[in-house]
């Protein structure tokens, strides 16, 4: 799980409120450095990803239904995912930013998080997309395997996730840069430099 309510904002991202999304494809490091940024500002971090493995490893019943999709590197339902996104929003105080991570990832779920947010009187305020060449996503997925033996990076399932990105996730990028919120981050090099990159693109 990695909701985090960390130390105040004191310093770095800031806007004129409203919550963030941070996009990017599989092994791009979207869950690393959205955890840098929300713990430097104070912000919560809602990586659906990672409340999804905390079920499986907790074999809840959430974790029963979703860990086949997770195996496969295809996408838990539209209607589940949702569903978990809400329940955490409800949590959440509303002066508190929400950075989501890994969430929305098709068109039907952001549509979705527009309407939720609205009943709650929040919005989506920008959206990084953080990106690097295929090549390096492979290969780095391929290290991250054999390094954490995470059952979703095998060379099958490492190329099936980078196909299903492409197929229902790029749609996304469309639907939000329609409304003017896209800022496009380089992915590759330093993770300190990359940190530095988004909150850059956050502030502007
Ligand atoms: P991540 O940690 O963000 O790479 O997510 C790992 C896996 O969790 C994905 O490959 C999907 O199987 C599932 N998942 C995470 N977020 C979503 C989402 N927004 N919609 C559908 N499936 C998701």
């Amino acid at each position: 799980m990695t909701e985090r309510v960390s130390a105040p904002e004191t310093s770095g991202v800031r806007g004129s409120g409203g919550d963030l999304v941070v996009m990017g494809p599989p092994g791009v490091g979207k869950g690393t450095q959205a955890k840098a940024l929300a713990q430097e500002s104070g912000w919560i971090q809602l990586s659906t990803g990672e409340v999804f493995r905390d079920h499986i490893r907790r074999q809840t019943e959430l974790g029963r239904r979703v860990k086949t999709y997770l195996d496969q590197g295809a996408y838990v339902p539209d209607d589940v995912t949702v569903d978990l996104v809400r329940d955490r929003l409800r949590s959440i105080p509303s002066s508190t930013r929400v950075l989501f991570d890994g969430f929305p990832r098709t068109v039907a779920q952001a549509e979705a998080l527009d309407r939720l947010l609205a009943e709650m009187g929040r919005r989506v305020a920008g959206v990084v997309i953080l990106e690097a060449p295929r090549d390096e996503l492979y290969a780095r997925l391929s290290s991250r395997a054999m390094a954490e033996q995470r059952a979703d990076d095998t060379p099958e399932v490492i190329a099936n996730r980078l196909d299903v990105y492409d197929e229902q996730t790029r749609p996304v990028i469309s639907y939000y840069e329609d409304r003017g919120l896209v800022k496009r981050v380089n992915g590759v090099g330093r993770r300190e430099d990359i940190t530095a990159r988004l909150r850059e693109a956050l502030e502007s």
